[in-house]
C-alpha cells in the first residue's frame, strides 16, 4: 500500500520543484541499485509466509499482494505526483477518465449529487451528465464563473464540488478560493481537474482543493504516448464521524470491520481508493505506462515553460490576424480571466487555448487541412503542437447550448502548442491563414 518513502519525506521539505520532478518516488531501485526506476512487469507478489499474506490481505502490513491493487512502478508514480501536488496520497488510474470515477467513487452513493462546473472538458460533460446517472449518480452543472452558482444548489444530496482549475478547451480559469469557501461551508470536498495547468502551475491545494485528478496523459507524460490518470488526496478532508461519507467513516465489512478514516486518518481516501475501488472498478494503469510517465515528470517544468512561452507568442501572433475574430488565452490581458490567471496560475495560462476564425466552421475546417506542422490529432500536451476543431470532434456529443457553454461553437479552434520553434509554428498558422 503506498507511502511516502524515506527518500521523499527527507527531500520534501528541503527541495525545489524541480528538485522533487527529478527524485521523488523514484530512488535507485533497493536491490539492483537501478537508478532509472524499474519496470515491475509482474502481476503478483510472493507472499513471505501464511501470516505475512494474512496481514497484507487484512490491510494490517504494507506491502504488494496483486498489480490489480498496487505495482511498485505505478507507486512510485503515484509517490511523485502526490509530492507534485503537496498531497499526502495518490492513486493511479488507467486514465484521466478512470481517475474521475476513482476520485466520486467513495463519495457517492445511487440519488447523490455532484456539483460540476459547465466549463470542463467535453468527454467529461458526457461521463458526468450521461453515463453517472447508470449509476444513478447526479451531475448538476452550473454557471463556471459565478461561485454563488454553486453556492445555490447545494442541497443534503451534495457529495462533491468538481471544477476544472484552467479549463478544456477555452482557456478559462476557476476562481478556486472562492469555490473551496463554498465547498468548505457545505462541508464537501472540493474536487479540482489540474490537467491543463500541471502542478508546475497551479496547486490546487493551496487554494483549499481536497482532491485533485489528473489525465496524466496530457502534460505530464507529455509525448502523447501513455494514457493514464491520478486522484490525489491532500489528506485534510474530516471524513472520521462524517455521516455524509459512511465508505470511508463506517465500518467496512470487507476488512474485518475496519474503519478506513479511523485506522489510516490522512491516508483514508487513498488506501480505500487502492483496496475497495481499484480492487473492484479495475482501471488500473499498466506498469510500462506509469514509467514512461514517471520519465515525463522528471522533465515537466523545462517542458512547461517552453510550452507556455511559445502558446504565448503564437497567441499574439493570432490576436493581431485580420482572419482572426478572437483569441480565448488567459495569458493575454485581453482575456477577461487574466486577472484569476494572474492569482492562481502565476500568470502562466498553460499552453491550450481556442481561437474564432472568420467565416465559422468552413473556414475552420480549411485550416485544419492547410496546416502542416500541426497535428489534427484530438489530444493536449504533446511536445508536437496539435490543432482540432472541438465542434466536430471532442465535442460533437454535446448539444448546441453545451457546445456554447464550453467554449466551443462552430468558429472555434483549439491549439495545444508544442516544443518546437515558435518562429516555425507561426509561419505555419500565418500560411494556413493565408489560404482563406
Ligand atoms: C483528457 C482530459 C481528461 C480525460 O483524460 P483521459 O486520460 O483522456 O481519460 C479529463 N480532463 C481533462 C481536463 C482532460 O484534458
Amino acid at each position: 500500500m503506498p507511502q511516502l518513502s524515506e527518500m521523499t519525506r527527507k527531500l520534501h521539505p528541503r527541495y525545489g520543484f524541480e528538485t522533487l520532478a527529478v527524485h521523488s518516488g523514484s530512488p535507485p531501485d533497493s536491490s539492483t541499485g537501478a537508478r532509472s526506476f524499474p519496470i515491475y512487469q509482474t502481476t503478483a507478489y510472493v507472499f513471505d509466509d501464511a501470516d505475512h499474506a494474512a496481514s497484507m490481505f487484512n490491510l494490517q502490513a504494507p506491502g504488494f499482494i496483486y498489480s490489480r491493487l498496487t505495482n511498485p512502478t505505478v507507486a512510485a508514480l503515484e509517490e511523485k505526483l502526490a509530492t507534485l501536488e503537496g498531497g499526502r496520497g495518490g492513486t493511479v488510474a488507467s486514465s484521466g477518465h478512470a481517475a474521475e470515477t476513482l476520485a466520486l467513487f467513495p463519495l457517492m452513493s445511487p440519488g447523490m449529487e455532484v456539483i460540476v462546473s459547465n466549463k470542463l472538458y467535453g468527454g467529461t460533460i458526457n461521463l458526468m451528465g450521461k453515463s453517472y446517472r447508470k449509476f444513478g449518480w447526479k451531475a448538476i452543472f452550473v454557471d463556471n464563473d459565478d461561485p454563488d452558482a454553486f453556492r445555490a444548489v447545494l442541497s443534503e444530496k451534495t457529495r462533491a464540488i468538481f471544477v476544472e482549475s484552467l479549463a478544456n478547451p477555452g482557456g478559462v480559469v476557476v476562481d478556486l478560493e472562492a469555490i473551496a469557501k463554498v465547498a468548505q461551508e457545505a462541508e464537501v470536498p472540493l474536487i479540482v481537474d489540474n490537467t491543463m495547468a500541471t502542478p508546475w502551475i497551479c496547486r490546487p491545494f493551496e487554494w483549499g482543493a481536497d482532491l485533485v485528478v489528473h489525465s496524466t496523459t496530457k502534460f505530464l507524460s507529455g509525448q502523447g504516448n501513455a494514457m493514464g490518470g491520478i486522484v490525489i488526496d491532500s489528506g485534510r478532508f474530516p471524513w472520521l464521524g462524517n455521516v455524509k461519507y459512511p465508505s470511508l467513516s463506517e465500518p467496512c465489512p470487507d476488512y474485518n470491520g475496519l474503519t478506513f478514516a479511523e485506522t489510516f486518518g490522512d491516508l483514508a481516501f487513498t488506501l480505500y481508493s487502492h483496496a475497495v475501488s481499484l480492487r473492484d472498478l479495475g482501471c488500473s494503469q499498466s506498469p510500462m505506462n506509469a514509467w514512461i510517465t514517471l520519465n515525463g515528470v522528471e522533465t515537466l517544468p523545462l517542458r512547461m515553460e517552453r510550452h507556455v512561452e511559445n502558446a504565448m507568442e503564437v497567441a499574439r501572433f493570432l490576436q493581431g490576424h485580420e482572419a482572426v475574430e478572437w483569441v480565448s488565452y488567459a495569458g493575454l490581458s485581453s482575456s477577461p480571466y487574466h486577472q484569476l490567471a494572474k492569482k492562481y496560475l502565476e500568470g502562466k495560462a498553460g499552453s491550450v487555448f481556442t481561437f474564432g476564425i472568420r467565416g465559422g466552421y468552413e473556414s475552420g475546417l480549411r485550416i485544419l487541412e492547410n496546416v502542416e506542422l500541426f497535428s489534427h490529432v484530438a489530444n493536449i500536451g504533446d511536445t508536437r503542437s496539435l490543432i482540432l476543431h472541438p465542434a466536430s470532434t471532442t465535442h460533437r456529443q454535446l448539444n448546441e447550448e453545451q457546445l456554447l457553454a464550453a467554449g466551443a461553437g462552430p468558429e472555434v479552434i483549439r491549439l495545444s502548442i508544442g516544443l518546437e520553434s515558435s518562429a516555425d509554428l507561426i509561419a505555419d498558422l500565418g500560411q494556413a491563414l493565408a489560404s482563406l
